[in-house]
């Protein structure tokens, strides 16, 4: 039978798009309120909080990201062994719900059930509906990439509504209210996912289950195999310096927008927190012409693997970080000390160019490369990287405010520039290692 599709996709990548949003939007929404509702007082009248110091709500805020990211290892694993990636993605929304709904309740036990709750959910859910999209393409099927990349921008879009929708309830009306927004949210994509499961019916099962496929579990792993899998564990690491200069975005980033740079356009100062949606919004704008203009350049006959997108990734990054010490320069110059905004404005956007080159296309190679039986567990262990990532981004974030940020923001873009350099170098290897798997463009 002709599998239905939408846009020349298979119609379950729009069952997991529509999944995906509603939990981003449930997370990013969470995560908008955290550090606001933690250092609210406990004495106000009007909507009060934990009464948490910066520093502790920070804390918690910066270990919450790592677990949840982290988590991803067992999720990943709890797949490929017990529940295959369609029953971790259930159990995982599952959990989600309970723990959103826990947040809403007002007591300190609630709120660190809800947070555990959380993090079991968003592990078992994040990494197995990522290679479930990979699980709709057929080997080869050029259409792939952009698959992820679609998937991406719904990701976006929960993550851009988020802090608008969810956030302003929180703040404006009620805390709690704002917790079982994001748990109702978490609702609607169980109910998508539910009821898509009729597009989903060859995806995400456990391997065991699925006769085809039955040796391959048992099967010790091929050379070939594991040449690719040394492929993907290299890839990670560099991915680590990717993710530590990106997530400067939410602190040191979002601070230097508050206090060094002129928010004012045609008399209205833009409010700091803004800049935190900066990214979503570019994703969703160039996301698409980003995957056509990519496209387009591997049909020219260039180079256009992913360890090549990757590459160029980290140099618009170390490009994005030399405009920030435009930035610096400017506002060490200025009279008031203030830099102008659009330097902060570029810097933001060639982040979502280097994103769009790196982190969509990491997915969609990790579902090329890992091996079947191990597949759940790689992509796991992608978004357990992407925890370090963000650890390392508060350290070198807490680093500034001793050294300054020029001196950050330097090392940042070394950092970047020498990943990219010896990326493009290893391009040639990389390929050899990864038989074939990486033409798969
Ligand atoms: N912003 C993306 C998301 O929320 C990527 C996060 C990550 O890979 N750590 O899915």
């Amino acid at each position: 039978m002709q599998e239905q599709t939408i846009l020349g996709h298979p119609k379950g990548l729009f069952i997991l798009f529509f999944t995906e949003m509603w939990e981003r939007f449930s997370f990013y929404g969470m995560r908008a309120m955290l550090v606001l509702y933690l250092t609210r007082a406990t004495s106000e009248t009007f909507n009060p909080g934990m009464g948490w110091t910066s520093a502790e709500a920070l804390s918690l805020y910066g270990t919450y990201g790592m677990m949840v990211y982290f988590m991803g290892i067992f999720g990943g694993i709890a797949a490929d062994k017990w529940l295959g990636q369609k029953k971790a993605v259930i159990v995982g929304g599952v959990l989600i719900i309970l723990g959103q709904f826990a947040l809403a309740i007002d007591s300190l036990t609630m709120f660190y059930s809800g947070l555990t709750l959380l993090v079991c959910g968003v592990g078992l859910l994040k990494p197995n509906i990522s290679t479930m999209v990979g699980g709709l393409y057929k080997k080869g099927d050029a259409k792939r990439d952009a698959g992820f990349t679609l998937f991406y921008i719904g990701i976006n879009i929960g993550a851009l509504a988020a802090p608008f929708i969810i956030g302003t309830v929180g703040e404006t009306i009620d805390w709690h209210l704002g917790f079982s927004l994001a748990g109702f949210g978490m609702i609607l994509g169980q109910v998508v996912f539910v009821f898509g499961g009729k597009h989903l019916k060859h995806v995400g099962n456990l391997l065991k289950h699925s006769e085809t496929e039955s040796h391959l579990a048992t099967q010790p792993l091929s050379k070939v195999e594991k040449d690719r899998v040394i492929v993907l564990l290299l890839s990670f690491l560099i991915v680590i310096v990717f993710w530590a200069a990106y997530e400067q975005a939410g602190g040191l980033m979002s601070l230097y927008a508050r206090d060094s740079v002129d928010r004012f356009v045609f008399g209205y100062e833009i409010p700091t927190s803004w800049f935190q949606s900066l990214h979503a919004f570019y994703v969703v704008l160039i996301g698409a012409p980003m995957a056509w203009l990519w496209l387009k350049w591997g049909k020219m006959g260039r180079e256009s693997s992913a360890i090549f997108k990757m590459a160029a990734g980290m140099i618009i990054m170390c490009i994005s970080f030399l405009a920030l010490m435009g930035a610096v320069y400017d506002a060490s110059v200025n009279m008031l000390g203030k830099a102008p905004i659009y330097w902060l404005l570029f810097s933001y956007f060639l982040h979502v160019v280097a994103e769009l080159s790196i982190s969509p296309v990491a997915l969609s190679f990790i579902t090329k490369l890992a091996p079947v039986k191990y597949a759940s567990l790689m992509m796991g262990a992608y978004f357990a990287i992407t925890g370090l990532g963000n650890k390392a981004a508060g350290m070198l974030g807490e680093y500034a405010q001793e050294a300054g940020e020029m001196a950050a923001f330097s090392i940042i873009a070394v950092a970047c520039l020498l990943v990219g350099i010896l990326l493009f170098f290893l391009v040639k290897k990389l390929k050899e290692l990864s038989h074939g798997a990486e033409d798969l463009v």
